[in-house]
């Protein structure tokens, strides 16, 4: 797979850490961000649409597109299969942007050792009873409740290997973070190569 200067920004949190709304608000602030759509079997909630929030596909061609290498990744969460389409980041990444994935910690252990460039952000709510009020709010029922937050159980043990922690309590404080960490990202030597090289060109050159 063709790197070049972009890097995946790989967003992960317990279910009701606000990962959406994050990467809804951060490919808003900027065009070089672009969500990376992932497909999913399981049922499309009244406000998705499809294409826009997920490919919404049967499990039968899901796992078509797994056998044909078309998935960079994929992970079972909660009953259904999740997996970005491959074509989904390189396109992304061959045009000079920035795929940003909202995907599970499974999914960002294998993405990070595909591209170790990628920035890895792990959100947790301020609180566990924040977090609780927030799938509350989405009007998850109990049992649901108790299975993501069992899940989240999980997932908390995997924060560790992420790059950065951010508390998302207020969005915009949130984005503003993401966006920071993403800067300095950007001035990683790795990315300056060309550039330090041309200085270095134009330095000898000129005694
Ligand atoms: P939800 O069903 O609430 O939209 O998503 C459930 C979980 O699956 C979330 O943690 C979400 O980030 C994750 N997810 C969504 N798409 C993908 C994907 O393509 N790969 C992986 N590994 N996880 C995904």
């Amino acid at each position: 797979m063709k790197k070049n200067c972009c890097f995946p920004i790989v967003l992960s949190a317990p279910s009701g850490g606000g990962k959406t709304v994050v990467r809804s608000a951060l490919v808003k602030s900027c065009a070089d961000y672009v969500f990376s759509v992932t497909c999913t079997t399981r049922e499309r909630r009244p406000e998705e649409v499809n294409g826009r929030d997920y490919f919404f596909v049967t499990a039968a061609e899901f796992m078509k597109m797994k056998e044909k290498g078309e998935l960079l990744e994929w992970a079972e969460v909660h009953g259904n299969y999740y997996g970005t389409p491959v074509k989904s980041v390189t396109r992304a990444m061959e045009s000079g942007r920035f795929p940003v994935m909202t995907i599970d910690v499974k999914g960002a252990a294998s993405v990070r050792a595909i591209f170790p460039e990628a920035l890895t952000v792990f959100l947790l709510p301020p609180s566990l009873e924040v977090l609780k009020a927030r799938l509350r709010a989405r009007g998850e029922k109990p049992e649901r409740i108790d299975i993501r937050l069992k899940t989240a159980c999980e997932e908390i043990k995997e924060a560790y290997k992420f790059d950065y922690l951010v508390v998302n309590d207020k969005l915009a404080d949130t984005v503003k973070a993401v966006e920071n960490l993403i800067k300095v990202n950007r001035m990683k030597i790795m990315y300056h190569l060309n550039f330090i090289k041309e200085f270095e060109k134009q330095l000898e050159n000129d005694r």
